[in-house]
């Protein structure tokens, strides 16, 4: 792809839309266990993206809801640690502190406890092997809603994600791995509420993203020329949303939600 490629959104939407119609698919029905993951991936790009009216809303309302089940989900706010884990059946490990702490109330004990947890843990960030950009971006989340990210040494927490960028311009998970668009959302959304998000090239991963593109069929894939999802395009609009690209929405970097969502339900602005 050329040089001053540009978002091909139209065909991002129909993609979506698509993916959303064929229920009954292979591909679907092997995925139907994260289905409400991509109800979230699907939605929250078409809001970016100013096209959520492309979907019926009462249909998506009533499916959500006929996957709730009184007793199915339960949150463990665990003993002394001030963890948090979703526990049931069939869910899935709650990997997202920030989101888990943004639609629960919790007592401010508990949130101590876990930011001075986190402040010790971000100090071994750097030596941690194994350590992903994602964990990262779960504990700064969750500390920014807590309001507590004086916690965190920022140039030093800065400077590990900033080396996450790649020559291609893409940003990986982990020292030594490939680029991957996804991390496009976590590695910059860390860095936006630390106040470092400077230290990336943000044309050169602009560009990555876009590279990622199918612009026939729409679709992001998680680098160049690999099969497309749901899953990539959420977060390479998310990632080019966080950089203020042209036409799509801002987005709020703990909530991993549109902004003007973040303000109406959280916030009552
Ligand atoms: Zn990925």
């Amino acid at each position: 792809m050329a040089d001053g490629a540009e978002l091909a959104a139209d065909q991002h939407v129909r993609y979506i839309v698509t993916v959303e119609k064929k229920k009954d698919s292979f591909e679907s029905l092997v995925m139907e266990h994260i289905r409400l993951n991509g109800a979230y991936w699907g939605l929250t790009t078409l809001d970016l993206l100013h096209k959520l009216h492309a979907v019926d809303a009462a249909e998506v309302v009533d499916w959500i809801m006929s996957c709730y089940h009184p007793e199915s989900v339960q949150v463990d706010l665990e003993g002394t640690s001030g963890t948090i884990r979703m526990s049931s059946p069939r869910s899935a490990p709650c990997r997202s502190s920030a989101s888990s702490i943004g639609s629960m109330s919790l007592t401010l004990t508990r949130l101590l406890i876990m930011s001075f947890d986190c402040k010790m843990r971000m100090d071994c960030f750097l030596v941690i092997s194994g350590v992903k950009s994602t964990l990262v971006f779960c504990c700064v989340g969750a500390l920014a809603i807590a309001g507590s990210l004086h916690h965190i040494d920022r140039d030093l927490l800065g400077w590990w994600l900033c080396e996450r960028q790649c020559k291609d311009g893409g940003l990986n998970g982990r020292p030594e791995k490939l680029a991957d668009v996804c991390y496009s959302w976590w590695v910059l959304s860390s860095l936006i509420m630390i106040d470092r998000v400077h230290w990336i090239d943000k044309e050169k991963l602009t560009k990555f993203i876009l590279n990622c593109q199918d612009k026939e069929n729409g679709g992001i894939s998680d680098r160049p020329d690999n099969a497309v999802d749901i899953y990539h395009t959420y977060f390479g609009v998310a990632g080019l949303s966080l950089m203020e690209y042209p036409g799509v929405k801002p987005m709020d970097p703990a909530y991993a939600l549109p902004l003007d969502v973040v303000n109406r339900v959280f916030l009552r602005k």
